[in-house]
């Protein structure tokens, strides 16, 4: 389906582990499935449907996606799908979901414990909408108009019949010829649907959890700091908020960091979660959503804090972020400086594992022009 530069799909863990960059995992996996994740994803979300927590139509939609995803992919679906590795493939994945989630927990508790305080002002200053509608819904339009930019170019180069145009465009999205490109195009839109249901989740699961657990604390323990009024310790707790912002930022980039390494090194969890993002090798912006919602789950719940805000701030700062790094990170086509790192990630491979420069600079993984 796409142009296969020649690299060395994964690294032996010996010969690139730094110590810190990346997750130990106990085991090696068994190999193959480039959706076994996405299969798993689909049976908790039906789950989540038949207990009500996840809509009937979102069930639908995102099932309607990974089949046609499959389809479109023309490889042997026992490349697809292998059932036989599953098992061992999630073992791997929830070692390194423990790793994330450990080193996470100091500010899950120390944004629950804020939580405490400004729930009162937060829900006076959140406005009645649903961030997950909202961004899901800003994702899709993107998309819709991506994938149809996409599609009248190749009908108008194809017209055209010009070839030096043609080869320029297609390589630049990814593509070797049109009907690879056509597919391709296709195929990340319907695979990229899907993870992205995981990303624009993560308010609502973050601040929902916390609301669960504020509710236990009051009916546990009945003190106005905690219920409805706006007291100094709301005052206390926004600073602290602010003064630990930056801090999980950075602890969140290093837990993306060590996730997206550690998916690298390990073949079975390469073949199995990241590989289908890698399948963009100069990708288009469609190709930005092709993330499995294995790794979306682990990456977008890392940065806790950055929740403690009104909802309508949480996706502004979503679509800011979309414009700004995600979308020109998978952007071959329009080279941003921003989007260069990641860009390189896609092009060279075992490098720039990092969302910055920071964390590549050092553990070693920086690639020197
Ligand atoms: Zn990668
Ligand atoms: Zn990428």
């Amino acid at each position: 389906m796409v142009l296969s530069p020649s690299r060395k799909k994964t690294a032996s863990q010996d010969a690139i582990e730094p110590a810190g960059g990346v997750y130990r995992l106990w085991g090696k996996g068994a190999r193959g499935g480039i959706y076994n994740s996405h299969f798993v994803s689909a049976g908790v979300v039906g789950l989540l449907g038949v207990f009500g927590v996840v809509s009937w139509w979102m069930v639908a939609w995102l099932s309607v996606c990974l089949v046609v995803g499959i389809m479109l992919d023309p490889k042997p679906l026992r490349a697809k799908i292998k059932l036989k590795s599953v098992g061992s493939q999630v073992g791997l994945y929830s070692q390194v979901l423990v790793q994330a989630a450990l080193n996470a927990l100091p500010w899950y508790a120390l944004a629950f414990g804020i939580y405490l305080c400004v729930a009162p002002l937060l829900a006076r200053v959140n406005l009645g909408f649903s961030t997950f509608l909202l961004l899901y819904g800003f994702y899709m339009v993107d998309r819709v108009i991506c994938l149809t930019l996409h599609m009248v170019r190749f009908a108008r180069e194809e017209r055209q019949g010009d070839e030096a145009k043609k080869g320029d465009f297609y390589q630049g999205a990814n593509l070797k010829d049109l009907p690879t490109a056509r597919r391709h195009v296709l195929w990340s839109f319907f695979i990229g649907n899907i993870g992205l249901a995981v990303r624009c989740s993560s308010f609502f699961l973050t601040v929902g959890l916390f609301e669960l657990g504020r509710q236990t604390v009051i009916s546990q323990w009945d003190s106005p700091v905690f219920t409805t009024q706006v007291t100094t310790f709301t005052w206390v707790a926004i600073g602290v908020f602010a003064a630990g912002l930056f801090f999980n930022l950075k602890s969140a980039m290093l837990i993306y960091y060590r996730t997206h390494r550690t998916f690298h090194v390990n073949p079975a969890l390469y073949d199995s979660v990241h590989g289908v993002h890698h399948r963009g090798v100069y990708p288009t912006r469609l190709d930005s959503g092709t993330i499995s919602p294995f790794e979306f789950f682990i990456t977008e719940m890392a940065f806790p804090l950055g929740m403690l805000v009104p909802n309508w701030w949480w996706v502004g700062a979503q679509i800011v972020v979309a414009y700004t790094g995600h979308f020109p990170g998978h952007d071959a086509k329009k080279r941003s400086e921003m989007g260069e790192h990641h860009l390189d990630h896609h092009r060279y491979f075992n490098v720039n594992f990092g969302l910055t420069a920071a964390e590549d600079k050092k553990y070693g993984t920086m690639r020197s022009a």
